[in-house]
């Protein structure tokens, strides 16, 4: 069985775009409810750490270096089966390749600079909110 959270970010080209708004409107309409939520900065430990799945990947460097460019909001999301409904509502890692009405299509810059982040399992979903949010903060 599916779980019914997931974790987002809204990565620094959309939050100095001005777009945070835009974003957290679409996601609440599209009927996901925010549990805990907070704005802040990574650091290139921080941001190191949290994509050290990909660290053998080629764009790793550049990630980690955009990921730190500016703030960033990091989201705790429910709705039933919230995985893959917030992957299907952002849209593929790649804007060009993105449906029409996903929020990446919508508001991403590039592949790297693409707006929004979307765990990818019910597992690392739970990890990923562990990284920026206490159990108490994610009751
Ligand atoms: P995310 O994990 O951020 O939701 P995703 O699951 O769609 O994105 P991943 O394959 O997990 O895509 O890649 C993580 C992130 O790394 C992407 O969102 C993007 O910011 C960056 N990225 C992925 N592929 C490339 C690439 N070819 N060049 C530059 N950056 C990339
Ligand atoms: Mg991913």
């Amino acid at each position: 069985m599916s779980g019914n959270r997931t974790f987002t970010m809204i990565k620094p080209d959309a939050t100095t775009a001005g777009n945070t708004g835009k974003i957290l409107d679409k996601i609440i309409e599209s009927g996901f409810t925010i549990r805990a939520m907070k704005w802040t900065q990574l650091s290139k430990e921080d941001a190191s750490r949290f994509y050290e799945v990909h660290k053998e990947r080629p764009f790793y460097g550049e990630l980690v270096e955009y990921m730190t460019s500016g703030p960033i909001v990091a989201a705790i999301l429910e709705k039933e089966n919230a995985v893959e409904a917030f992957r299907n509502l952002i849209g593929a890692t790649d804007p060009s390749k993105a449906e029409e009405g996903t929020i990446r299509k919508m508001f991403a810059k590039s592949i790297a600079a693409n707006a929004v982040h979307g765990s990818d399992s019910d597992e690392n979903a739970a990890i990923e909110g562990a990284f920026f949010f206490s159990s108490r903060e994610q009751a």
